[in-house]
């Protein structure tokens, strides 16, 4: 049974090791060494990210969470605010993003294993680096899954609180090559790398271009000093939408942007790189993370509520491996802020919804006996 004290002290443990981005080693360590203490076969893949699996019966379900948190997250000091809030001293985030996450797996683990009762097949990859661009999800080894369905624990709010749609995410680099040149005595022998990337840049889109379109020029390099020709200058932009179709659109109107501007200066060398960082999504009826998890959701009293959300989740990874992937609320609220908070009972309730489709053993509707 899933057990609120345990669950507060396993979150409580795991905050107290600091893992902003790019230093989860000693987390990553006490998680595996948890999972194992439990009996589950548990390592970290070759990328760092932490795999664990117990064998059961049925189709497998994957469950997903990440270990790192932003800044300012070292020497956090939560402390209760009432009975059921926690949050951090105010000199730090919290770190429920997503060590919440983290704590509710490893309950629902403890849980499973302690009650042996029948369950799903359970993979776990809590990943790393998930905070700077889904780092460690991107270096998941997509064959070490059998799971074609996700449950990533890593949304605000309530467990009904479920990611239903994520945008296309592109991004971009244009680099244009001139020519160096003295820019007192010989001005006409360079070919300007930063006006030539000027001419881009105002052919390519920007801002808001529909509701569920986005787009930006984010950053621009080039040049060296104040009097020469600049030999060099890079462009770096990206667009999002939740329609694949408009995003490919887009795609080509930032090559079609490059062509007009070499076309005008054929004495420049221009190179474009348009990437599709992760794909975006769409929850449907019949799409398998909503048959399983959304009966289960409503047997215990939840209305799932689908929103949809501006940036990725290691769930868009997970998609693009194929693997059907729905992002669940586990109570935090006002993340990667110093006000950060949790609400106790809607963890709770997260780990009982994880722990209920575990133990739905097939997808037509019959709950697997419940123990009291
Ligand atoms: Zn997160």
């Amino acid at each position: 049974m899933i057990d609120r004290d345990r669950l507060v002290s396993t979150f409580l443990d795991l905050v107290a090791i600091d893992s902003p981005s790019g230093s989860e080693d000693a987390v990553a360590a006490e998680l595996v060494r948890r999972f194992q203490a439990l009996g589950w076969e548990a390592h970290q893949d070759a990328f760092g990210n932490v795999i664990a699996r117990r064998e059961g019966t049925g189709e497998p379900v994957l469950l997903s969470a990440h270990m790192d948190t932003v800044e300012p997250g070292r020497g956090i000091r939560p402390r209760f605010d009432g009975p059921d809030v926690i949050r951090s001293d105010g000199t730090t985030i919290l770190g429920a993003d997503d060590k919440a996450g983290c704590a509710v797996i490893l309950e629902v683990a403890a849980s499973l294993t302690e009650d042996g009762v029948p369950h799903r097949p359970v993979e776990v990859a809590i990943t790393r680096g998930e905070e700077i661009g889904l780092v460690g999800a991107r270096h998941l080894d997509p064959t070490a899954f059998r799971a074609r369905t996700a449950i990533v624990i890593d949304s605000g709010g309530p467990p009904s609180h479920i990611q239903g749609q994520a945008p296309y995410h592109y991004t971009y680099d244009i680099e244009v090559h001139g020519r160096a040149a003295h820019a007192g005595v010989e001005p006409e022998k360079g070919v300007p790398a930063i006006a030539i990337a000027a001419e881009v840049v105002t052919r390519l889109p920007q801002g808001r271009l529909d509701p569920e379109t986005t787009a930006n020029v984010g950053r621009i390099v080039g040049g060296t000093v104040r009097n020469a020709v600049p030999d060099y200058c890079r462009i770096e932009g990206e667009f999002r939408s939740m329609d694949p179709k408009r995003a490919e659109e887009l795609s080509e109107r930032v090559r079609g942007a490059v062509d007009e501007v070499r076309a005008r200066h054929p004495d420049a060398r221009l190179e474009v790189d348009v990437r599709l960082e992760y794909p975006g999504y769409t929850l449907r009826d019949d799409d398998p993370a909503v048959q399983l998890l959304f009966p289960v959701l409503r047997e215990l009293g939840f209305e799932p509520e689908p929103k949809p959300l501006g940036g990725g989740t290691d769930g868009n990874i997970l998609r693009g491996f194929g693997i059907a992937s729905v992002v669940i609320g586990r109570g935090g609220y006002a993340q990667h802020t110093k006000e950060e908070y949790l609400v106790v009972p809607e963890m709770v309730d997260c780990a009982r919804v994880v722990e209920a489709a575990l133990r739905r053993l097939d997808s037509s509707g019959d709950a697997a006996p419940q123990s009291s």
